[in-house]
């Protein structure tokens, strides 16, 4: 008993596939009733040829079993079983055990339809092809020709040989049908188990999907939030820095107080970049493209590098194809943080020598040029090696020999970006000890075709005229205008900033009040008319929104109509728009500086208020 269970676990062991299994079923009950088949072969009292071929049937049938479980992948023991019982063994009994009175014709029809259960549809339609012509050849053979087919001897035995044949017959399609409902049954309850798993898993994945959405959105807040706050304090440092700059005539203060005014921008830049590096990084970076003067992204970048490159002695200089378009459309912004990040990293790594800014452009079609910038330095170079990690994301490579050197690793993988964003590309050619190139083609679309000339004699010809200007104004350090009668409001819950904004409009004489708080601020707008507000946004209890839609609404308020100007940290995209739809009149980002403000003071006071000092 055992050895027959274990006959059958291995009949139907888990890794067979099902078709397999049924081969399994098919052969396994065909091999079973063989033997009842010949006892009644035997009983009927056919011919010994007809025995025989019975015993013969049952030995392919063990046969092909065995050979079919022993190399379970070929496709060659169903055909051969298939091929040798319709095609041979069955028109043998035919003849030897007593033709169609008897249950051989039932066989063959199992014959036939027990290949098209085993064998691919190419080999069923042969070999049920020739079973039929043989089938049909031995009806007509038996027809013709009695004198070959070997009859059983009572009428009686032709009836038990056809019942028998039709029991056995109905025992074998019986387990096979059995089987395969049950086979698909297993499968449609594993299906449906599967199913059941997946939408589990489904679930899972959603509410990981909503904690991680979540999640992200707390990242964007908190970094609104450091923005806010860490640019808060610098606004302060570098605004009371700056008083400092104007006032101060110690020689050795002033030193000091530049001092603080470099490390101060370094920390903005520092800021500004892990802001960016996130804000790409959660897909919220967008390009702002305007109509802008390729002369004064040169003349820019040439001022901020020039001190730079003479405080390391380092021979700093601009070269320019002149016909390149003089006025061009993209993202103005953006292309001067590229250049700045690698004149910024030149001069970085570069101990002597020089750094050379060039640029050239090549025409794409009659709207459109590549823009390509090359800052080429003569500094310590990067390996071959190194040169695959030079865009990643806080990567710095040559860590030990670069620990001197200020930097985070986010310059180049930021300006990568932004390079890409805008349809770009950036290349690098490097030597180790002897310098680098790095090479940005950006593609622009050309507002005027005008060329803008040699940079050189420009720079030379603005400089002789600001020379000019600067001895005909007294010192430089004088405001633009002053607005003696002109009374403006400033909110800010910190009350260093507050001091900030009214030391840089000291000289404006303008007539300030100041307000700690929303609240504050609302008791100063039922007193007092103002000619504009300066608000902060972020403030505890009552933000600078919430102040200014309540001004707005105040019942005998006197600043109902007062233009608010947003004055405030928050430099994440779409800042501006979000303050001019909440109903500002301006946007101005802290650190505040000093040119900023005037230019909004002028443009919003009332005219009669302004004196412009010549
Ligand atoms: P970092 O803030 O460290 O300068 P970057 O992303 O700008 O970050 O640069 C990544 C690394 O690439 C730097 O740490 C430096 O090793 C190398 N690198 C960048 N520019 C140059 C250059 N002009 N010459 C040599 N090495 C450079």
């Amino acid at each position: 008993m055992s050895y027959l269970r274990r006959i059958i676990a291995y009949l139907f062991r888990d890794e067979l596939t099902i078709k397999h299994k049924l081969v399994n079923v098919i052969l396994g009950s065909a091999l079973v009733v063989q033997l009842p088949g010949i006892i009644v072969t035997f009983i009927v009292g056919t011919t010994t040829a007809g025995i025989w071929a019975q015993v013969l049937m049952a030995a392919i049938i063990g046969t092909v079993l065995y050979l079919t479980n022993r190399f379970p992948d070929s496709p060659v023991p169903p055909i051969l079983v298939s091929t040798l019982a319709n095609l041979l063994v069955f028109p043998v009994m035919y003849f030897v055990c007593g033709g169609y009175a008897t249950g051989i014709v039932i066989w063959m029809l199992f014959g036939s339809i027990f290949t098209w259960l085993l064998c691919d549809i190419k080999w069923s339609v042969i070999i049920s092809i020739i079973s039929f012509v043989l089938i049909t050849g031995c009806l007509h053979i038996e027809k013709n020709y009695p004198q070959y087919v070997t009859f059983l001897e009572t009428r009686n035995d032709e009836i038990m040989d056809t019942s028998m044949a039709f029991v056995f017959v109905t025992i074998i399609f019986g387990l096979i049908f059995k089987y395969q409902t049950h086979s698909y049954e297993k499968q449609a309850d594993a299906l449906k188990e599967n199913d059941e798993k997946l939408r589990k898993l489904n679930d899972e994945l959603a509410e990981a999907n909503e904690r991680l959405e979540s999640a992200s959105a707390a990242k964007s807040t908190f970094l609104a939030n450091m923005s806010h706050e860490i640019r808060t304090p610098i606004n302060a440092v570098l605004g009371m820095d700056e008083m400092i700059l104007r006032e101060c005539n110690d020689k050795q203060i002033l030193e000091y107080a530049n001092d603080i005014d470099s490390a101060g921008h370094q920390l903005l830049s520092l800021v500004n970049d892990i802001l960016d590096f996130s804000k790409i990084e959660s897909g919220k970076m967008e390009l702002h493209p305007v109509e802008y003067e390729l002369f004064s992204v040169m003349n820019d970048c040439y001022n901020m590098i020039f001190m730079r490159a003479k405080r390391k002695e380092l021979h700093f200089s601009i070269r320019n194809n002149p016909e390149i378009p003089a006025f061009l459309f993209g993202d103005e912004v953006r292309i001067r943080q590229i250049i700045m990040n690698l004149l910024t990293n030149a001069v970085k790594y570069t101990k002597d020598g020089s750094v050379t800014l060039k640029f050239d452009y090549k025409k794409t079609d009659e709207e459109n040029i590549d823009l390509i910038i090359s800052v080429k330095d003569t500094g310590i170079g990067i390996s071959e090696e190194n040169k695959k990690y030079l865009f990643d994301s806080f990567k710095r490579i040559d860590e030990r020999a670069n620990r001197n050197i200020e930097g985070t690793g986010l310059g180049l993988s930021i300006t990568k970006k932004f390079t890409e964003m805008m349809g770009g590309s950036i290349e690098v050619e490097s030597v180790l000890y002897e310098g680098s190139t790095f090479t940005v083609t950006i593609p622009q679309k050309v507002a005027d075709f005008s060329p803008v000339g040699h940079f050189d004699d420009r720079l030379n010809h603005r400089n002789d005229k600001l020379v000019k200007e600067e001895k005909e104004s007294e010192a430089g350090k004088n405001d633009s205008f002053i607005a003696p009668h002109a009374r403006i409001l400033v909110v800010d819950d910190v009350k260093m900033n507050l001091n900030v904004v009214r030391l840089l409009l000291k000289n404006t004489q303008i007539q300030i009040d100041l307000a700690a708080s929303g609240d504050e601020c609302l008791k100063y707008t039922l007193l007092k008319r103002y000619d504009l507000i300066l608000m902060d946004h972020m403030m505890p209890i009552m933000d600078g929104i919430e102040a200014l839609h309540r001004v707005r609404e105040q019942a005998d308020g006197l600043n109902i109509e007062t233009p608010v100007v947003a004055l405030t940290a928050n430099a994440l995209v779409g800042a501006q728009e979000m303050y001019l739809e909440e109903g500002f009149a301006a946007y101005i980002s802290k650190p505040v500086k000093s040119v900023d403000l005037e230019e909004c003071l002028v443009r919003l006071l009332p005219k009669d208020k302004i004196e412009m000092v010549e």
